[in-house]
């Protein structure tokens, strides 16, 4: 159980160190900003939809490891995805993080399955997904924040 619980720390921590994806969309058609002010996480998430698939996705920000690794796996998760799925892994990875049970079917998103036992660093891993949400919904300008 600790040798798991060591691996899914270096996933997170490469994700942090080398996050992917890591990059302003120029053809962008949906963007939107998110904050999160308990821990000072901020992010900006940028999609380029297709036809109902996510065809390229990029993030841009500054926060603390969890913040940023999970915005990096995100965005390897979605990319190619259709919409339908998109909301399907974000429910998935909501019910993970607040301390549901995992499905098994979120892939490396896993691995962010341990901040469940730290109620202040969830907003830290799902700033990202509410980030993504928002811009979904109609890229609206207006600032997410966690609280
Ligand atoms: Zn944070």
């Amino acid at each position: 159980m600790n040798e798991l619980a060591d691996l899914y720390q270096e996933v997170i921590l490469d994700h942090n160190r080398q996050p992917r994806n890591f990059k302003r969309l120029p053809g962008a058609t949906h963007e939107a900003k998110g904050h999160n002010p308990l821990c000072g996480d901020q992010i900006t998430v940028y999609l380029q939809v297709e036809d109902g698939v996510v065809r390229d996705i990029g993030f841009e920000g500054a926060g603390c490891a969890i913040s940023t690794a999970s915005a990096s796996l995100m965005t390897e998760a979605l990319k190619a995805q259709g919409l339908a799925e998109v909301h399907r892994l974000f429910e998935g990875f909501r019910e993970l993080v607040t301390g549901g049970q995992s499905r098994g079917e979120l892939g490396k998103l896993e691995v962010l399955g341990g901040v469940s036992e730290y109620p202040a660093r969830v907003k830290c891993a799902t700033l990202c997904w509410h980030t993504l949400n928002a811009a979904l919904e109609g890229g609206a300008k207006d600032v997410v924040t966690t609280e």
